[in-house]
């Protein structure tokens, strides 16, 4: 018997709505959409379109107005909000679109900051992180120096460190590479798929910018899942 037939979807979404407090008119509408184990998608949706919004309600940030967002088979709306943070520390790495990393701590204290949400704290923790920033070429250098002082490529790989640091389920990035130049982005691309091809870990990355889902297997437009009237 194949383990897949008993582990839970990395997402499921069943009749999901959202509309923003105050407003009538809702953002999303999906019925149905399932990311699996291991499967890596790049969902492109025009500015605007709801990328973040979606994001938000898969980390568990909010939660949907209408229908169910199950992730890794734990349903969002059955955990209270101090619960789905720690879900989130735990199980999933989520790459900002303005990496929000913490301007006064250095690279190094970002990433061990996250590491005090997961299982693995200390002297483990630390040599794991020092060994992600190096395997995105993070010299040690670069390790003590302050976020707010890095450049947005090197803030960019500090965040991905983080995001992975737990040992992720499933990582949600929202479009991190709209601040780079193309060589750059391809290459931080190369890394992203590097640091996964060893992991097992599911991955959402939004963008706008179709031109990046040449290197996902799995490319979906967000107006295919999205069911809202006149949206991208
Ligand atoms: P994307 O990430 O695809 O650019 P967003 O998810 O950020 O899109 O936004 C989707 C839509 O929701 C936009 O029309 C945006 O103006 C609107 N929106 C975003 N945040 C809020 C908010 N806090 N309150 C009301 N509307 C919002
Ligand atoms: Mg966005």
């Amino acid at each position: 018997m194949t383990k897949s037939n008993t582990v839970p979807d990395a997402i499921q979404l069943k009749n999901l709505g959202y509309s923003f407090k105050g407003s009538a008119l809702p953002i999303l509408n999906i019925p149905t959409w399932q990311v699996a184990r291991n499967e890596r998608v790049f969902l492109q949706g025009e500015s605007g379109s709801g990328k973040s919004t979606l994001l938000g309600l898969l980390a568990g940030l909010q939660l949907p107005t209408l229908g169910d967002v199950d992730i890794l088979g734990t349903r969002m709306s059955s955990l209270g909000a101090s619960k789905r943070d720690r879900f989130r520390a735990k199980h999933l790495g989520v790459v900002f679109q303005q990496f929000n990393l913490i301007p006064y701590l250095s690279a190094l204290e970002n990433v061990l900051l996250a590491a005090q949400f997961g299982t693995s704290g200390g002297a483990v923790a630390r040599q794991r992180a020092i060994e992600l920033l190096e395997r995105v070429n993070l010299p040690s250098s670069l390790h003590g120096r302050k976020a707010a002082a890095l450049s947005i490529g090197q803030q960019q790989r500090v965040a991905i460190v983080r995001a992975l640091i737990n040992e992720p389920s499933l990582l949600l990035v929202d479009e991190p590479t709209s601040a780079l130049d193309h060589n750059n982005r391809d290459a931080f691309l190369a890394l992203l798929f590097d640091i996964l091809a060893d992991r097992d870990c599911a991955m959402v990355f939004v963008s706008h910018d179709p031109t990046i889902g040449q290197m996902f297997d799995n490319h979906v437009r967000l107006a295919e899942l999205n069911q809202v009237a006149g949206r991208d």
